[in-house]
């Protein structure tokens, strides 16, 4: 499912927040990925979520060279295998949790009507059928996560990418959000999430150590 082969990832500025990573992660896995503030997993992440191109180095998802695809072939990949959880849930402040799930499948050609009546039963998969028509200030933060995973999940990608899903949640909503994670994995999506929760990342069957832009183990 991903294949990153000697990548680097120097910024604009200097930064070298990549060293040179190879990493290789098979369909169906679930990964941790941990490390200090700094230490490059935010890059990596956003690499294997082609969102950013690697300085030099390979990136190959679900098959592709990435380094190969023009920006529409990109927006496409994106589009239909991979989707993003992030810390800070990213929803549209304004509208409902149905039509915040809906535009994850924006690119999917699909009419409006069926795009709601996918995204109502992604949000059932969530178990917030019961909140479709309430808007994010609505909800609690593990509510708003929820959402924001079954938009991720809406188009069923087979890769799922969350940067600190549990980052901005009380303990209990992080265990839920961690619960439907594992649940997602037990469904054939590979998930990778980074963590900066010791005790998440330990529960979690790999764990890929990250220290100053590279992989320690
Ligand atoms: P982590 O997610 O492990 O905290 P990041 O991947 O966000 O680490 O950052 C790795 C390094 O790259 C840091 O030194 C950070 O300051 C730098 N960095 C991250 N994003 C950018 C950017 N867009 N422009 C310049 N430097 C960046
Ligand atoms: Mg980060």
């Amino acid at each position: 499912m991903i294949a990153l082969t000697d990548v680097t990832k120097r910024y604009a500025g200097g930064v070298a927040a990549l060293g040179g990573v190879s990493l290789r992660v098979e369909a169906g896995e679930l990964v941790a990925i941990v490390g200090p503030s700094g230490s490059g997993k935010s890059t990596m992440l956003n690499l294997i979520g082609t969102l950013d191109r690697p300085t030099s180095g390979t990136v190959h998802i679900a098959g592709y060279d990435v380094a190969a695809l023009d920006d529409r072939q990109l927006s496409a990949l994106r589009a239909t295998r991979i989707g993003f959880v992030f810390q800070q849930f990213h929803l549209a402040s304004g509208t409902s949790a149905v039509d915040n799930v809906a535009d994850g499948l924006l690119y999917s050609g699909l009419p409006l009507a069926e795009r709601r009546r996918r995204a109502r039963a992604a949000l059932e998969r969530v178990g917030l059928g019961h909140r479709g028509s309430h808007r994010p200030h609505e909800l609690s933060g593990g509510e708003r996560q929820r959402v924001a995973i079954a938009r991720a999940v809406v188009g069923e990608p087979p890769l799922l990418l969350a940067d600190e899903p549990t980052g901005a949640l009380d303990t209990a909503s992080g265990k839920g959000v961690m619960d439907l994670l594992r649940c997602l994995h037990e469904a054939d999506t590979t998930v990778v999430i980074i963590t900066h929760d010791r005790e998440i990342a330990a529960t979690l069957p790999r764990e890929v150590r990250m220290r100053d832009g590279l992989v320690e183990s």
